[in-house]
């Protein structure tokens, strides 16, 4: 389905209105005492708010930023309303809401994994206080990166800072560094998830195996990247972050509510959409609607290619059916790429399936075929229980990798990033047993 330019952003606004609605009147006059989330509703929903409450629109202004600029957790915590205003949001039931981490796991290499408490309310914890897989969204921290980004365009905006060592902002939860704590990266990227499991199938990926669980909602999205800075003081503008929304899930099918934090991190933290990239096992009617978006919210796209044919694809990404390689690569020239902007193939190795250089000259004609600038990032397969593929052996990568490259496709290789923690590519599933 097409869509043109201004119906996202309308039904988003729309869709935050009918919520404000249906969470009930802020006149405290009979105020469901549920707890309402403002974080992930966008400027002109927290406006509306406000006048509701009976207050002026720009105290929306003030609270967008206190929710994205400043971060503030609480709404105690906005001294830029009046004491009696916050007073009586929270006694209406409003709080921040903004999703939290409720665990860490720290990989070897520096990589973190997280689990993210999402926004659904009532029902997060179990009899023994356990939090439900449901309720919990994995979001991963790989300081340097993960070598994704090279060759697309990524790093023209922002200089790197040398020696930028500042000291950390200090609290004592999971959502802030450890007090004294010295920043000890140069960039990150930040894995961002878009669903509770996936429901695309893919034979090789573990959050397959969960299954569909539910759809992020645009808050729990940005919510996730939201905490992550808190927690490592990141500073949009000064430090090098990008986004890769390849976590769990697949953001296209859960199109509005991905676009929705696009826009709020855009907006809000004035974060550039040429440092988010969105990744696709190839739903057409997505890549579509990416293809209309404006240039200003459009982040990068990658394409989750996987196989040199048809054939093999549709083995390991049964996806491929319904919408076969030609399909896909129709969609994607439709989208209007920026200056040295290029388009991501990524491309999972499976060892002795997908990891010949036949392969490998296949892959370039494909790639080359597209006439678009192109790079092609290898993924060497990560191992998960229950999954019966293997990892290519280092020679086979090479010599992929090679190929590519000797064909004339810009081919990098993805450093596996958190294996022992199970935070790498297709590894998201694990949740709450570790
Ligand atoms: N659903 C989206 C984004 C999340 S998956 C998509 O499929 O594109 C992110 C990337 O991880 C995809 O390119 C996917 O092919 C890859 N991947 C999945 N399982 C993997 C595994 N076990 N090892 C390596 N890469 C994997
Ligand atoms: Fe879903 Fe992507 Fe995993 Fe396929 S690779 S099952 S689309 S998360």
């Amino acid at each position: 389905m097409k869509c043109s330019i201004l119906t996202p952003a309308v039904t988003e606004i729309q869709n935050q209105l009918v919520l404000l609605d249906a969470a009930g009147p802020v006149d405290g006059s009979s105020a469901s005492l549920s707890p309402r989330p403002l974080f992930g509703l966008e400027a002109e929903a927290l406006a509306a708010c406000m006048v509701g409450a009976g207050e002026p629109a720009w105290r929306g202004r003030q609270l967008a930023e206190a929710l994205y600029r400043q971060r503030l957790p609480e709404i105690d915590e906005i001294t830029t309303l009046p004491k009696l205003l916050r007073q009586r949001l929270a006694a209406q039931g409003w709080q921040v809401g903004r999703p939290k981490i409720v665990q860490v796991f720290q990989s070897a290499d520096g990589t973190e994994r997280y689990l993210v408490q999402g926004q659904s309310q009532g029902k997060a914890q179990d009899a023994a206080g356990k939090i439900g897989a449901a309720e919990t969204v994995e979001t991963v921290w790989m300081p340097e990166g993960d070598d994704g980004e090279s060759g697309d365009g990524s790093d023209q905006e922002t200089p790197e800072i040398p020696g930028d060592h500042r000291q950390q902002k200090s609290s004592g939860d999971q959502n802030s560094p450890a007090e004294g704590a010295q920043k000890r990266w140069q960039r990150a990227t930040i894995c961002v998830s878009s669903q509770v499991g996936c429901a695309v199938n893919c034979q090789f990926c573990l959050t397959a195996k969960l299954g569909l669980q539910r759809n992020l909602s645009a808050g729990e999205i940005a919510g996730q990247v939201l905490s992550v800075f808190e927690r490592h003081g990141v500073e949009v503008g000064r430090d090098r972050v990008n986004l890769v929304f390849m976590g769990m899930g697949e953001p296209f099918l859960n199109y509005d509510n991905f676009m929705g934090a696009v826009r709020l991190l855009v907006r809000e933290t004035g974060l550039s959409p040429q440092r988010m990239t969105v990744s696709t096992s190839g739903i057409v009617p997505g890549i579509e609607r990416l293809a209309q978006e404006a240039a200003e919210f459009r982040p990068k796209l990658a394409i989750s290619l996987n196989a040199p044919n048809d054939q093999v694809r549709a083995e390991i990404m049964p996806i491929n059916h319904k919408w076969p390689i030609q399909a896909v690569m129709d969609a994607v020239r439709q989208v209007k790429l920026r200056p040295r902007e290029r388009i991501t193939f990524e491309y999972v190795l499976l060892g002795g399936v997908t990891d010949r250089p036949a392969d490998a000259v296949e892959v370039a004609r494909l790639v080359r075929r597209t006439g678009l600038p192109a790079k092609v990032n290898l993924i060497a397969w990560n191992p998960g229980p229950g999954i019966a593929y293997s990892t290519p052996r280092p020679e086979a990568v090479e010599d992929f990798r090679a190929t590519l490259a000797g064909e004339g496709i810009p081919t990098y290789l993805r450093k596996p990033r958190g294996r022992d923690i199970y935070a790498a590519c297709g590894q998201l599933k694990r949740t709450v047993e570790g």
